[in-house]
């Protein structure tokens, strides 16, 4: 599927490839904070295929507990995280940050990951009052 997506400022633009199976949220605390939520939902790119159409990214690496590094990158202008990927050069593949996909209403995740660190309440959402506007 071709998708595209922009940060909220619109400083940064990109296209990409990505299979929608393979959409999932993550209940990691890692995601927790960088997302700045409760949990982060990501589609993957299909290998190669991002293409930043407008902008320049900020990356930040962060050391996951296992060692592994991962490259996070998001706008410097207004913060919105873009995606993140294996650090160094060759062909990559891309974990988007699914809000950032314009056509993110089309793509529902299929698996959550790191569940045992999900917060007590996401399982419950239906449960919270909610109204149709702020
Ligand atoms: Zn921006
Ligand atoms: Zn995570």
């Amino acid at each position: 599927m071709r998708i595209d997506g922009r940060c909220h400022c619109g400083a940064i633009a990109y296209e990409a490839e990505i299979d929608p199976a393979s959409a999932k949220i993550c209940h990691c605390t890692d995601c927790q904070t960088l997302s700045g939520s409760a949990f982060r939902s990501v589609v993957f790119t299909r290998e190669g295929t991002f293409t930043l159409r407008q902008g320049r990214l900020t990356t930040y690496v962060k050391t996951a507990e296992s060692g592994r590094k991962r490259e996070q990158s998001f706008c410097p202008v207004c913060g919105t995280p873009i995606y993140s990927t294996a650090p160094g050069d060759g062909p990559k593949v891309h974990a988007l940050r699914l809000g950032t996909v314009r056509q993110r209403d089309e793509i529902t995740p299929r698996l959550q990951t790191w569940h045992r660190s999900a917060q007590g309440w996401v399982g419950k959402i239906g449960d919270i009052a909610a109204v149709e506007r702020e």
